[in-house]
């Protein structure tokens, strides 16, 4: 089954169990400053849980686009790491406004992945809150899961959308893809690693946190569940990473070609491909490469993808030639793609030529200090200079650290900022522009961002 088919048959089948397809909303949350982007597909309809908004109907369907890049919810750093995580992705969800609960919404998780996706029983484990004897009992005597694939985790399994707001225990499903894949089962010591895939959470919105941090029954339980539309193809096309699937198969083509790269399992062909699709989507719905707030993280992205670029040895302003390839398999799902081509392909261009500039010398300079260097620490005063002079963000030269096994003087990095905003301030030349790179500085944590979605736990 291809993604775009996986997609149609979940819309399909919430359908005939009477919910109305919703379209994906934009990565830009309508509703939420406080948000930096849609990063679950409950997002839209926040205030319909919260009773704050009445909808027409009290089922839903959508296929949400998803960015985490930022904030708690930030995968960033996982991409090119981990087989199943994107800064980018697409969650399919289903969703109750009072109507059902966790009955119905266990009963029809396991209905279309046993009976329409067909999926064998043996291969999928699941996991329930510590407390939710009422979900166990529906898994295990209902449903019939077997115990041996069956636990009872903590934190993992209680989703809370803030320290105030609606909350509740949550029933997670995984995907074991086979002894060859090393990890251990969930609530294992190694259960982050990729064999038991984490495929499909429902949330059973139950109560409603208060400021004095007692939870209240709600009047209304409600459902909210995200299955990544990537995970599932990757298990219904019998591949074990996500980077093996259709869609993205497509993409690390046409970025090899375009590269000079062959190897499809090459780490940063991965990475291109995946910061293709955040990049091309967040402009597509708004977003423009800045120095502040969600543009920061936008560039700081199309940066990244650039350096990989260059890491493979490839010297020419590239990035924005993917946007055909990205164009051509999801144009189809997500007109909006296709209509803003044009202005997401000159965004991503400008940008790269902006940084093609300053990209060599900065990385001359980094490998220089590099060969004479004590220790396994960058240090801050480089790291600075690069970001002041070179444009690299932070995280950009945390990646190539990283990739060599260093790790970057922070405090170092943090006083060498401090420094120059008092010579900055002595000088009288508080310029405006400088201003905004050091307020930038603040937002790379985005710590500003995160008031309504506590403790990754976000489904
Ligand atoms: P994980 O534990 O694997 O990081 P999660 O618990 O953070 O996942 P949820 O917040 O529960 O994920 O989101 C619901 C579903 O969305 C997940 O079960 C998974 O299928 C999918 N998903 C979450 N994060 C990503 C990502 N970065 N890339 C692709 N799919 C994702
Ligand atoms: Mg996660
Ligand atoms: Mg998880
Ligand atoms: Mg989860």
């Amino acid at each position: 089954m291809k993604s775009a088919q996986i997609r149609d048959a979940f819309l399909k089948y919430f359908a005939e169990q009477g919910h109305t397809v919703v379209p994906s909303s934009s990565l830009v949350p309508g509703n939420d400053p406080t948000l930096l982007f849609t990063n679950a597909g409950m997002v839209q309809f926040k205030d319909t849980f919260l009773g704050q908004e009445q909808r027409p109907y009290s089922r839903a369907v959508s296929a949400q686009r998803c960015v985490r890049a930022g904030g708690k919810h930030n995968d960033l750093e996982n991409v090119g790491y981990t087989a199943r995580h994107h800064t980018f992705f697409e969650m399919l969800g289903n969703f109750s406004f009072g109507d059902y609960f966790k009955r119905e919404a266990i009963q029809f998780a396991w209905e279309f992945l046993t009976k329409v996706l067909k999926l064998p029983e043996e291969r999928l484990w699941v996991t329930v809150h510590i407390s939710d004897d009422e979900a166990a009992d529906i898994w295990l005597k209902e449903v019939g899961v077997s115990a041996e694939r069956f636990s009872r985790l903590d934190e993992d399994n209680f989703w809370q959308m803030g320290d105030t707001g609606p909350c509740g225990p949550c029933s997670e499903i995984f995907y074991d893809h086979g002894p060859e894949v090393p990890g251990g089962p969930p609530g294992s010591d190694n259960d982050d690693l990729d064999r038991y895939i984490e495929i499909w959470n429902l949330v059973f919105m139950q109560y409603e946190r208060t400021a004095d941090g007692e939870l209240h029954p709600l009047p209304k339980p409600s459902v909210d569940t995200g299955m990544g539309l990537e995970r599932i193809a990757a298990v219904m096309q019998g591949v074990h990473s996500n980077y093996e699937i259709d869609l993205f198969q497509a993409l690390l083509k046409a970025a090899g070609d375009i590269v000079g790269c062959s190897d499809m399992e090459e780490k940063s062909l991965r990475v291109i491909a995946d910061h293709i699709r955040s990049c091309s989507f967040l402009i597509a719905d708004g977003v423009m490469p800045s120095n502040e707030g969600r543009g920061f993280v936008l560039r700081r992205i199309i940066r990244r993808a650039v350096r990989h670029g260059h890491k493979l040895g490839h010297k020419e302003i590239f990035f924005y030639r993917l946007v055909e390839a990205l164009v051509e398999q999801m144009g189809d799902a997500y007109p909006e793609l296709r209509e803003r081509r044009e202005t997401i392909e000159s965004a991503l261009r400008k940008e790269e030529e902006q940084f093609a500039r300053t990209l060599d010398k900065g990385m001359a300079l980094l490998e220089e200090a590099l060969e004479s260097l004590q220790g396994d620490e960058i240090p801050g005063e480089l790291v600075f200079t690069l970001h002041d002079t070179y444009g690299f963000p932070t995280d950009l030269t945390q990646d190539i650290a990283r990739e060599r096994g260093l790790t970057l003087d922070m405090a170092g990095y943090e006083a060498a900022m401090e420094a120059q905003r008092e010579r900055a301030r002595a000088a009288g030349k508080f310029k405006q522009d400088y201003s905004g790179a050091l307020e930038l500085e603040g937002a790379t944590e985005f710590l500003g961002y995160e008031t309504t979605r506590a403790e990754g736990k976000v489904i």
